[in-house]
């Protein structure tokens, strides 16, 4: 048992000095308040907050930086090419790839102070096989970087919907419900259970026909693991739904599956008001990824989300830059610019740190189903601190204690990250 002490603590929605947190064997937060000890492991010029949690990441995708960016002749200049890109990335991989690129992207997660990622993964497969070889190689990485994983296993059946997978999505491919099941449960029981946890996912309703989805949302529920998709992220999609189904996705989802706060709909663009509303009524979560979607020019989520914030999310998605600062200001700033009104995230007391933090943090452990994102008893001790001394956060005269979490956030990039723990280890 240690008892840790920063020189301020992001402590029920505020930054407050002199608390202190006990860290237990397990990598759990014991007891936090005033006055544990006179002689804690002090932080000083450092304040502590909880690890970010990233809650949707393709590791392997951020091998794309810099590729998939060329316009004109060879035009990558809609999602659709990009994919098409992003495919010819996948004909590439072997699993010592799949392994270096994920430990890459998670170790620069910890830099950037996620200490949580939920690795929505569906590269399973060595070219010509169906072996399932890449999926211990991304549980290793995660281990070896330090960070915690909540494994989100893609089931991917489809090339869009109601069509034959071709090429590369071969790498990706379940050839039936019960062999991703058989798949899933062998990986569980490779799971670290300390750090470790899996995710029944279903990639999307371009890849999944509904009948399948009904069955992996029914397990995960069953056996009380969370459930993922990709919902909504474009247009095309929409389309292709409704002449199969004559149903949009959320539309048939919310028809077909008892849906609660165990579901995710990544992304829901292109949404419409009344489907979202219907979806956050059950409890159900939406995760966006506002880097990936501005670069691959999805469109701006709609503004009505911004009313149920605690059951939003944040995710790092393709990984082309990995800043949580960023992705929090994105998305506070694309509503400010579609809205010309400053302060959309606003808590009670008018502020907008809390909201965004809740979002990066609590947000993101109920989306994935793990006990973290808060400084408080029974909850996992993954922390970051911020560098009080950072070069952009000097020379801040008369800034209160309360207002360095948004000068954190709105005037900070994750280079004023000092540190990073994990189950109450500090990383290096
Ligand atoms: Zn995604």
């Amino acid at each position: 048992v240690r008892i840790l002490e920063a020189e301020l603590a992001w402590f029920r929605g505020k930054l407050e000095r002199g608390v202190q947190v006990e860290i237990l064997e397990d990598g759990t937060i014991g007891r936090v308040g005033r006055g544990l000890s006179s002689t804690p492991e002090r932080r000083p010029r450092e304040a502590l907050f909880p690890g970010f949690v990233n809650a949707h990441s393709h590791a392997f995708q951020r091998v794309l930086r810099g590729k998939a960016e060329r316009y004109g002749e060879a035009t990558t200049s809609t999602f659709w090419s990009w994919r098409e890109e992003m495919y010819r990335a996948v004909a590439d991989l072997d699993v010592e790839k799949v392994h270096e690129l994920s430990f890459l992207a998670f170790r620069e997660m910890l830099r950037s102070g996620i200490t949580t990622v939920g690795e929505f993964h569906y590269v399973h497969h060595l070219a010509g096989s169906f072996g399932f070889e890449m999926d211990q190689a991304v549980v290793e990485a995660a281990r070896e970087a330090g960070i915690r994983l909540v494994l989100l296993n893609v089931c991917y059946m489809t090339g869009d919907v109601a069509r034959p997978l071709e090429g590369p999505q071969l790498r990706f491919q379940t050839r039936s419900i019960e062999e991703f099941f058989r798949a899933s449960d062998e990986l569980l029981a490779r799971l670290d259970p300390l750090t470790q946890s899996l995710g029944l996912v279903a990639h999307s309703l371009r890849a999944v026909p509904i009948e399948a989805v009904v069955e992996i949302h029914r397990r995960a529920r069953r056996e009380g693991r969370v459930f993922h998709m990709h919902v909504e992220e474009q247009k095309k999609e929409i389309e292709q739904c409704l002449a199969h189904y004559a149903r949009t996705p959320l539309a048939l989802l919310l028809d077909r599956l008892d849906l609660g706060p165990e579901t995710t709909a990544v992304h829901c663009t292109h949404s419409s008001e009344e489907d979202l509303k219907k979806l956050l009524a059950t409890g159900a979560n939406v995760c966006l990824c506002p880097l990936t979607e501005a670069n691959l020019a999805d469109g701006i989520p709609p503004v009505s989300l911004a009313g149920a914030s605690h059951q939003l999310s944040l995710g790092t998605d393709s990984n082309l830059r990995i800043d949580f600062t960023e992705e929090m200001r994105l998305l506070e700033y694309a509503q400010r610019l579609r809205e010309e009104r400053r302060g959309i995230f606003t808590a009670e007391d008018g502020s907008v740190s809390a909201r965004l933090l809740g979002i990066a943090t609590e947000g993101g452990a109920r989306s994935l189903g793990v006990k973290g994102g808060r400084i408080e008893t029974g909850h996992a001790a993954d922390f970051l601190t911020l560098d009080l001394d950072a070069p952009c956060l000097t020379g801040l005269e008369g800034v209160a204690d309360d207002e360095i979490a948004t000068a954190f956030l709105l005037g900070a990039g994750d280079r004023a990250v000092a540190h990073v723990a994990v189950g109450g280890a500090w990383i290096d």
